[in-house]
């Protein structure tokens, strides 16, 4: 099983439910919010092969965390994902968007400098400028976009650019979602959770509940559970021997 967009660092019991995550998926990305959050969880999360830490800096706290920009920055040289990071121009948070661009080129630029990173980026509300820039930033590396929330034209432009999928059970729960995952190229998908943030039934999913997806998968592409399985296995292991 599969997470790649999860906040396991942030359910209240994180150090007992990641042993149990790395027991249970073969691979969960852990994006994290600050610089700071990603060093102390990557200390944290250390031997657990199957977790893997993303260095971010999420849009929601750009205004709070700008002062972390310089250790962001500093950080890329030394991380293989990146995330999250992104744009937020949803009512609440479209007031910092200077200093969500200002973060999230900085991050791109650096990205460029190293050769490229796998990056899982966040574009709520703002799906048409985090692909402008990702546009002017082409050797940035491999964009993974999460929980895609744009319209049908932006998820054009990005299947065009190359742009890879995260898809959670959450955003396959609406007809929007549906219809916008049907038109995602399916060698470029990949499941995640967004957890402990997404729930059911009032409970936090957990990371291995990102597999849930594949059942849906069936049904939109009309194939079979296993062979929609292998092609999300053969999707990781593509997007993790690109670097
Ligand atoms: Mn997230």
């Amino acid at each position: 099983m599969i997470d790649f967009h999860s906040h396991l660092d942030l359910y209240p019991n994180g150090l007992a439910l990641a042993r149990e995550v790395n027991e249970r998926n073969k691979f969960t990305l852990v994006v994290t919010t600050s610089p700071r959050a990603y060093h102390a969880t990557s200390r944290v999360f250390t031997g657990l092969r199957n977790i893997k830490v993303a260095l971010g800096l999420h849009p929601e706290v750009a205004d709070s965390k700008v002062g972390e920009l310089d250790a962001l920055v500093g950080g890329v040289a030394g991380a293989r994902f990146i995330g999250e990071v992104g744009l937020d121009g949803s009512s609440r948070f479209r007031k910092n968007l200077a200093v969500q661009e200002r973060i999230f080129q900085a991050v791109l630029d650096e990205c460029s400098t190293q050769g490229g990173r796998i990056l899982s980026i966040h574009s709520r509300g703002a799906a048409g400028r985090v692909l402008e820039l990702l546009a002017t930033s082409k050797s940035a590396g491999t964009p993974v976009l999460h929980w895609f929330s744009g319209n049908g034209a932006e998820l054009h432009t990005a299947c065009r650019m190359g742009c890879w999928f995260s898809v959670g059970p959450s955003m396959l729960a609406g007809a929007k979602g549906r219809h916008l995952v049907s038109k995602m190229p399916r060698d470029r998908v990949l499941p995640e959770t967004d957890g402990p943030f997404t729930m059911t039934d009032g409970v936090a999913l957990k990371p291995w509940d990102a597999w849930r997806v594949c059942n849906v998968f069936a049904e939109l592409w009309s194939q079979p559970l296993d062979i929609v399985e292998e092609q999300l296995k053969h999707n990781l292991r593509r997007l993790l021997g690109a670097r």
